[in-house]
């Protein structure tokens, strides 16, 4: 197995070609591409003489920061694996992502320390954790305590086929599961965005997207530090700020989830913005609305869309600038070196011609598995081709359509959520007998979950005691906006919630729920 692939490379090929060139420039702090290639190269060869070794997991809980980027390039010179992990989740969440992880060491911010240590605290044999704050990543690099000696792993050179980034996603419906995306995984992700979004070293990125989610990392910033670009990274996003930023950095091409377009469009700066520098900007993750596509249009800037599941690297399909106006709603057409089918999901037989079916995806971005998860990994593939569990049409161009969802899933502001997580935490409060949630359309959100409850009798709750019981066990983004009580739910023969029809349930106040008396 070649090591040609491998993304420790990167850096170190930007440090010869561009070294003063601003590789990451962090809320004004600049990091050239000579800082960012030194400081990785002695933090790899800190964790593996600390006794860090190939396929180690380091956990992260933090916001976006340079330090991260370091760590992440580090990794990928020490053949260790990243799992950056989400700081919105719940103690409860954060704690199950950690166990199933099984990092050697959990790297905290202290923004986000109460949070780390609640979840560390319900864990038997927590891992290391250490502080990622001022002085840079490197100072902060304890041995590895965890480690059984026997199980050491090999410190031997990296290869391509060595996982590099471990990101939590329910991209293929059903709880959140750790995909693993392996150097090549990445390098052939990249190189096959950049055959649709051409990045150098003049172009100045916008990455408003956390750095817990592939989107993140595997579109536009790696492809940055592959280039030479400069990428302006930006820890959360705020509207106006990234309308100023977009103005007084030059800011040639950026990416966001729907959510993040439509926030921009409704502030009241977007009409004069100068976004003059702005070239391009890649909209994805959800479909986008097709009155958003215009306002964007109309203030001349063209949006590139794209398709994609972190499994599949992520990027499968894409609609280019050039073609988006005529062909608003479409998803577009396979990257290059990403091929798709589709199938028919009751019996897994490819289509041919428009008929409506799974699409499939197979290729070299398309992800390794789940970590430790062989019965997920198995589950997420049909015949060697990844099940996306996206129902789509393709027309006579060619062009894919996604018409609907197979898997239990809604989006909302980007974030994924598998109604089941949510359904199983309301069914834990004493006063519900059954839930059901479900995505419903929003205006700004894309999605929202509505919950629909049976109360237990002899019992009393209402909308607001369930949303802060849920807000307590979930992220917020999974706490459901509408709480409605219905009588029953409606089931099918084989006894299985109904979603499609749950939404014209008719709802019964809540005192019903008071006792039956
Ligand atoms: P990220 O986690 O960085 O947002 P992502 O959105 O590419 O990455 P996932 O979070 O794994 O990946 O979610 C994948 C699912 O999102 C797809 O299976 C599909 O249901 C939905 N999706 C992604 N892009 C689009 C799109 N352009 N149109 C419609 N649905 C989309």
């Amino acid at each position: 197995m070649s090591d040609l692939h491998t993304l420790g490379r990167w850096p170190r090929d930007r440090a010869i070609a561009t070294p003063d060139r601003v590789a990451v420039d962090d809320r004004g702090v600049a990091m050239t591409y000579r800082d960012l290639d030194a400081r990785a190269t002695a933090l790899a060869g800190r964790l593996r003489e600390s006794g860090y070794g190939v396929g180690d997991r380091i956990a992260t809980v933090t916001g976006n920061s340079s330090d991260q980027v370091v760590l992440f390039f580090a990794c990928a010179k020490a053949g260790l694996v990243l799992a950056p992990l989400s700081w919105r989740l719940s103690p409860r969440e954060l704690a199950d992502q950690i166990d199933r992880s099984d990092p050697a060491l959990v790297l905290v911010e202290e923004e986000f320390a109460a949070l780390a240590d609640a979840a560390l605290e319900r864990l038997p044999l927590p891992p290391s954790r250490t502080s990622l704050g001022r002085g840079g990543v490197e100072a902060r690099v304890p041995a590895p305590t965890r480690r059984n000696l026997e199980e050491r792993p090999l410190l031997r050179e990296v290869r391509d086929d060595d996982p590099l980034l471990l990101v939590f996603t329910s991209g293929t419906g059903g709880a959140p599961k750790g995909a693993l995306l392996t150097h090549a995984n990445c390098f052939w992700n990249n190189l096959s965005f950049s055959r649709i979004v051409e990045l150098n070293s003049a172009d100045v990125v916008l990455s408003v997207l956390p750095q817990f989610h592939v989107g993140g990392w595997n579109i536009q910033p790696l492809l940055s530090w592959w280039t030479g670009a400069t990428v302006v990274l930006e820890r959360t996003f705020e509207p106006e700020r990234v309308l100023r930023l977009v103005a007084d950095r030059r800011v040639t091409t950026m990416m966001g989830v729907p959510t993040n377009y439509l926030l921009l469009a409704e502030h009241p700066d977007f009409a004069t913005a100068d976004l003059s520098s702005l070239r391009h900007a890649v909209v994805g993750g959800a479909p986008m609305p097709e009155p958003l596509l215009r306002a964007w249009h109309r203030r001349g800037v063209a949006l590139t869309q794209g398709y994609g599941l972190t499994e599949a690297g992520p990027n499968v399909l894409c609609l280019p600038n050039d073609v988006a106006r005529d062909r608003v709603g479409s998803a577009g057409v396979p990257y290059p070196h990403v091929e798709v089918a589709v199938a028919d999901p009751a019996t897994g037989e490819h289509l041919c011609g428009s008929a409506d079916g799974e699409l499939l995806v197979r290729g070299p971005s398309v992800f390794a598995g789940y970590f430790r998860d062989p019965d997920a990994t198995a589950a997420s593939f049909a015949r060697g081709w990844l099940r996306t569990g996206d129902l789509v049409e393709r027309d006579a161009d060619g062009y894919y359509r996604v018409v609907d969802r197979l898997k239990d899933m809604f989006i909302t502001g980007g974030e994924n959520v598998t109604p089941a997580e949510v359904e199983a935490v309301l069914r834990r409060h004493p006063a519900v007998a059954d839930a059901a949630v479900v995505g419903v359309p929003d205006e700004r959100w894309g999605e929202v979950g509505h919950a629909f409850v049976v109360a237990r009798p002899g019992t009393f709750t209402d909308a607001e005691e369930l949303t802060a019981f849920c807000r307590a066990e979930l992220a917020h983004y999974k706490v459901p906006r509408h709480v409605d009580f219905v009588p029953d739910l409606p089931r099918t023969a084989l006894n299985k919630v109904v979603r499609a029809v749950l939404p014209t349930a008719v709802p019964t106040a809540p005192q019903t729920t008071a006792p039956l008396t």
